[in-house]
């Protein structure tokens, strides 16, 4: 693993998904076969596979600091191409630091992670008056999922960190996304835990070797995505969870 500490340009950049987006590292340890982020590598000049390099980027409370003073406020999504609680966030504290300084100027703040270590933070995210905390969870098969996403946490603590973030007071979703075999069952599974579930096809294929390495074909057709997400949407209807498809 590379690990390059820089000193980046600027923090806040707008984004299409909401109108911020704070990426505190380039690169991700978690290295999900699907991750639609490896086109960083092109950005970045690294050479080394995806998951083989992280930059941190050391300046960014401070480069917060200064430009949420300049903007205007706005929602802001962490993290857009990066697991903002990726392992090195445990000593680096990039993502902390800048969740205080949102969290102090009383800006929207959208978590999204796959990582039980945003639990170290939970003293911010009690205090923060609109801040939401989504787990990524792509399926209930916790084999299959490490057959896509081996370095990222079990699917048993993406769920119970959701759970305890949920009896805490904070706002909780789930992002289903992409939509991987075993997914038909997790709405049940996060029923009490989550305000809302956002489910994205995310038609990449980057991963489409370990569905054919697996023999997993038939759950990469239309058919099977279209099927699950009903399954999923009808689940949460009948458990009374907000559901959104967005594809
Ligand atoms: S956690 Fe997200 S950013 Fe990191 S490798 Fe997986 S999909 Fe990509």
């Amino acid at each position: 693993m590379n690990v390059r500490e820089i000193q980046s340009k600027a923090i806040l950049s707008t984004s299409k998904v909401y109108e911020y987006v704070i990426n505190p590292y380039v690169g991700c340890q978690h290295a999900c076969s699907y991750c639609y982020a490896r086109f960083m590598k092109r950005f970045s000049g690294h050479k080394e596979p995806w998951g083989g390099f992280v930059d941190v980027k050391r300046n960014a409370a401070d480069l917060l600091q200064a430009e949420i003073h300049k903007k205007r406020r706005g929602s802001v999504w962490i993290s857009g191409v990066c697991d903002p609680y990726q392992p090195l966030e445990a000593k680096y504290k990039i993502t902390r630091e800048c969740l205080g300084i949102l969290a102090q100027n009383d800006w929207p703040v959208i978590i999204q992670t796959r990582s039980p270590l945003v639990l170290r933070d939970m003293d911010i995210l009690k205090e923060a008056r609109s801040f939401e905390v989504g787990l990524t969870i792509t399926t209930a098969d916790d084999d299959i999922r490490k057959l896509f996403e081996p370095n990222a946490p079990p699917i048993m603590e993406r769920l119970s960190t959701l759970d305890e973030l949920h009896r805490s007071g904070i706002r909780t979703y789930a992002m289903i996304a992409p939509i991987l075999p075993g997914a038909e069952v997790l709405a049940r599974t996060l029923e009490g835990k989550v305000d809302y579930i956002l489910v994205d096809r995310m038609n990449y294929h980057y991963a489409d070797w370990v569905y054919r390495k697996y023999g997993l074909e038939d759950k990469l057709s239309d058919d099977y995505f279209h099927k699950t997400s009903r399954e999923i949407a009808t689940a949460c209807r009948e458990s009374g969870i907000d559901c959104r498809l967005t594809f």
